[in-house]
């Protein structure tokens, strides 16, 4: 088992390449460069079968439309992103008043998440927990068998997701992490959506919001 974290785009969005022993694999979040990613799958030899999006933000699901047609992977994201998911182009609008470089094309058929859903993809088995706050369909992926939270935009090494954004709660964002988050173990490594990996039992003990969630 290996996970790549590939950072792209101008988010500098953290895409993890998640490699199977037997060469399948998955991708959590697929940020506007398909092409960039794609150098990835193929230097690892990985047969991608799912795209897991943490949420809608273009800079997580941006690149989603050209690897699922790149890689015949199915795309998952969860529904009440839908207003983000399949509009791209708006989000960049509304966000950077332009149209940076980049690939954004939405998959032309993606399938739900719901929460407490255990995914079995790629020989690997993922629970996913909704985690609404940064955005009401935010979720993040537990794989318990390797103690991996991959956390998107809920949880970063030293910080948490904004909330000011269309769709974004604060208290939606504090109460995710005290019920869905913050019940993992101290040991559980976390991968998040931006800059480098933590884990909870540091976040938990040094985390600069953690006297809003406690
Ligand atoms: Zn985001
Ligand atoms: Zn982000």
């Amino acid at each position: 088992m290996h996970i790549e974290r590939i950072p792209a785009w101008l988010a500098d969005t953290n895409a993890y390449l998640v490699v199977s022993d037997d060469g399948q694999g998955l991708l959590v979040d697929a940020p506007p460069d398909p092409e960039l990613i794609g150098t990835h799958i193929a230097r690892l030899d990985v047969a991608v079968v799912a795209l897991l999006l943490t949420h809608g933000h273009v800079d997580h699901s941006g690149g989603a439309g050209g690897l699922a047609e790149k890689t015949g992977a199915v795309t998952y994201v969860h529904p009440d992103d839908d207003f983000l998911t399949l509009h791209p182009i708006e989000q960049l609008r509304r966000m950077w008043g332009m149209e940076p470089p980049g690939s954004y094309e939405v998959p032309a058929a993606m399938e739900s998440l719901h929460h407490g859903q255990v995914l079995e993809l790629a020989g690997i088995s993922v629970e996913v927990r909704h985690t609404p706050g940064h955005t009401p369909g935010h979720c993040c992926f537990w794989w318990e068998a390797e103690g991996v939270l991959f956390s998107g935009d809920q949880l970063f090494a030293g910080s948490i997701g904004r909330f000011d954004l269309p769709g974004g709660s604060g208290p939606d964002l504090y109460k995710s992490m005290r019920e869905q988050v913050m019940t993992l173990d101290d040991e559980v490594l976390v991968l998040p959506g931006h800059g480098s990996e933590t884990t909870i039992g540091r976040e938990r003990a040094t985390n600069p919001f953690r006297g809003e969630w406690s």
